[in-house]
């Protein structure tokens, strides 16, 4: 290759590099983030869907996405590099004789902290340290976390992962059939008299009854039951850590029970009027489906606007 053919070839790389970092799929990242999991299980021989759990749980937890790391997960200094280890010194060696947990993933010979491999390894030994069955997991992650809901979340995701073969589920699917009569506009926010003065935190979706509703994410079913408020409601907790509420339901599906694996489109059961009483309260408002959806970020769970999400799925589902 002549000199000035490589000069044009190497000016043609780097001014469209940047290009093709963006041009990169979201699915690539994905794809990349699966090979790590799986690189880590084959040495480690923790499952790689319980690692992507974690890994997912804590990138739900960021606030700031616009420069998303690979690997999210976060181990502190303190523990990293052990109590005492003050020049953080990345040693194995001399990490481990201050009790701490890092350890060398990719083979440099240095526990990097910031490195991908290295976390997903020291992660991985963590929980080995522990045992290797799903009851071992729960209780290293357990120790880590110190949240019961966290760890419940991480376990359900991992069960997603692993039934579904991937971390990349991005289908979703409107809840209430798009085949039937329905109608809906954005009303979070608005006051509720019911039980007190609250704010309504979620949008209304008016249909007959007995119109079917479906889950509109993957997720595990974690209530199911009488709500005061909400009568015979249905909430599912999705891998991205969203809390989906169904309420007012008629009856729901024959199968669906608590703990249950649900994908996009999965029926939960019918359109009703139920609640604002006792158990069976039936038909104090016209039947709609009531679809409420929280965010949990590992310390608290709060109420966002459904409505834009909605507009979406629905389009997505006709
Ligand atoms: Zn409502």
């Amino acid at each position: 290759m002549s000199y000035r053919r490589a000069i044009f070839i190497l000016s043609f790389v780097l001014l469209f590099y940047p290009k093709l970092i963006n041009a990169e799929s979201e699915k690539d990242i994905y794809e990349q983030r699966l090979q790590l999991y799986k690189k880590t299980e084959a040495v480690t021989n923790i499952p790689w869907y319980f690692l992507a759990a974690v890994d997912q749980y804590e990138r739900n937890t960021l606030t700031d996405t616009s420069d998303e790391p690979l690997i999210s997960i976060t181990i502190p200094k303190h523990i990293w590099y052990g109590t005492g280890n003050v020049s953080y010194i990345e040693d194995e060696r001399i990490i481990s004789f201050f009790n701490g947990l890092g350890k060398d993933g990719n083979g440099d010979g240095k526990a990097t902290i910031t490195n991908e491999e290295d976390i997903l390894y020291t992660f991985a030994h963590y929980l080995l340290s522990y045992g290797p069955s799903r009851e071992d997991i729960k209780i290293a992650l357990f120790h880590f976390y110190k949240r019961d809901l966290t760890v419940k979340t991480i376990m359900n995701t991992a069960r997603i992962f692993k039934k579904f073969h991937t971390t990349y589920l991005p289908e979703r699917t409107f809840p209430v059939s798009t085949d039937h009569n329905y109608s809906y506009r954005s009303t979070w926010g608005d006051r509720r008299g019911f039980g007190g003065l609250r704010m309504h935190e979620g949008t209304d979706i008016f249909a007959n009854y007995g119109t079917p509703i479906f889950s509109t994410t993957y997720g595990v079913v974690e209530l199911k039951g009488w709500n005061r408020f909400g009568g015979w409601r249905i909430g599912i907790r999705d891998i991205n850590n969203i809390y989906h509420y169904y309420a007012h339901l008629n009856s729901y599906a024959d199968n669906i029970e608590v703990g249950d694996i649900v994908s996009p489109g999965d029926l939960l059961g019918f359109v009703g009027s139920s609640g604002y009483g006792p158990p069976g309260t039936m038909g104090k408002f016209p039947p709609h489906l009531h679809y409420g959806m929280y965010k949990d970020n590992g310390k608290s769970e709060w109420s966002f606007d459904p409505y834009p999400y909605l507009k979406r799925w629905e389009s997505m589902t006709k």
